[in-house]
């Protein structure tokens, strides 16, 4: 191995990567409301002894009163700073923050309806009761699936969920580390990296992947058709590494998806049809890109229509986790050269088409600019399962339109729309 490398903060750098630790600490026991405590007041304590091993070693850091009065001037300007620096010292000098549980509801009937309402319960409002409320109303008809999310938020900070707001002072800290780190020395920081291993050296700036906010095991879905009453759901979508990995090599090696998404989706759709002459079929992948880098990926799994709904707006919740502004989402669909309605005049969906309609490779494109592109591969099948590709129809740069194709990607779109 090579040779013990330093870093020239190591105090400082060692207590930011103790804070990421102990924020997953406060995730992993969210809930557990004695751990949560006990965790939360290490992290708020940790993330302050920050900045004072900094202040420490002003003397040795290179410009240190200019870059960090900047950092001050900003954080006392900041809510969360703010809240944090006064959190810290309650925690020491006085006693635990209060801690309030919420319940939010997010209710989905389809992609178009009220494709989202929020809903505020009491703390430890059982879900049964929390949903037999909401259907005592007769204006809210059982239909789609209704989403139960549990939250802590400090009294002092009613609007943000602590691990939202935690990890927003955690990215502060790591980029005024960054900077402190470049101003001491342009090396490369050599501490270890560390349990979980996800606490490495590196400095984000931006939301870290492992740092979700949005977790699937704090939400409980419903079920609310077919007449079964409401039922629970196990788990809609999976993030399957394995197959997270496989695609990530794949494209990685053949594609370079770095880059503008739309600009990036023609590339995809090129390695999509390779691929799926080789394997004969292609799973679904989602690609989440910030300022055009990729910064995520994962293969969703759809098990009926209210599945769809959920992981889409799953999806959502790590587009927002992840602070991602382009998405571009792969799928296997069904394709009709041309429109047909029914009798109401309605477009019938290509999978209701019966014999004319064909598969399809899908790319869609969006981004928080409010840009879209749409991707189409047809291709056939011979008897002999050979697969025959035909041309694409690349429909890029568009608008949002009306025939639904974008439906997928609304959840995503709206919550865009919502900051
Ligand atoms: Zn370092
Ligand atoms: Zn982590």
């Amino acid at each position: 191995m090579t040779a013990k490398k330093s870093c020239p903060i190591s105090a400082a750098h060692k207590r930011l990567m103790d804070c990421h630790a102990m924020w997953h600490a406060v995730a992993d026991d969210y809930m557990k409301p004695e751990n949560v405590r006990m965790h939360l007041n290490s992290l708020i304590q940790g993330m302050r002894n920050v900045t004072f091993m900094l202040q420490k070693q002003k003397s040795t850091l290179p410009g240190f009163e200019e870059w960090y009065t900047e950092f001050q001037a900003a954080a006392k300007s900041n809510p969360l700073m703010r809240w944090s620096v006064n959190s810290r010292n309650r925690i020491v000098k006085e006693s635990d923050l209060e801690l309030l549980s919420e319940a939010k509801v997010r209710w989905i009937g389809d992609w178009v309806r009220k494709q989202e309402r929020n809903f505020t319960f009491p703390p430890r409002m059982p879900s049964q009761a929390i949903l037999a409320t909401i259907f005592s109303d007769p204006g809210n008809p059982q239909m789609g699936v209704v989403t139960i999310s549990r939250r802590w938020v400090d009294k002092a900070l009613p609007d943000r969920e602590i691990l939202s707001a935690t990890r927003e002072v955690f990215i502060n800290l790591s980029t005024l580390i960054a900077t402190a780190h470049n101003a001491a020395s342009p090396e490369k920081c050599g501490l270890a990296a560390r349990e979980p291993a996800c606490v490495t050296s590196a400095l984000a700036t931006e939301p870290l992947a492992c740092m979700d906010i949005n977790p699937g095991w704090l939400q409980e879905h419903f079920d609310l058709e077919a007449g079964r009453g409401i039922e629970e759901v196990a788990y809609l979508v999976e993030q399957t590494p394995e197959n997270c990995r496989k695609s990530q090599k794949r494209y990685g090696s053949a594609v370079n998806i770095e880059g503008n998404p739309i600009e990036v989706a023609p590339r995809i759709m090129e390695q999509a049809g390779k691929t799926l002459m080789r394997d004969k079929k292609h799973v679904p992948i989602i690609w989440f890109f910030r300022d055009n880098v990729v910064v995520d990926s994962m293969v969703p799994i759809f098990f009926n229509q209210n599945g769809k709904y959920l992981t889409m707006h799953r999806v959502a919740d790590r587009v927002e986790s992840l602070h991602a502004n382009g998405i571009i989402f792969l799928n296997e669909a069904w394709y009709a050269k041309d429109e047909k309605l029914d009798k109401d005049g309605q477009i019938i969906p290509p999978r209701d088409r019966g014999r004319d309609r064909c598969e399809a490779l899908h790319v869609l494109v969006a981004t928080e600019s409010g840009k879209y592109a749409s991707l189409v591969t047809p291709f056939t099948r011979t008897i002999f399962g050979k697969i025959i590709l035909g041309e694409s129809i690349i429909d890029s740069g568009t608008g949002l339109d009306n025939d639904g194709q974008f439906n997928l990607l609304r959840p995503v779109i709206d919550r865009w729309g919502k900051e």
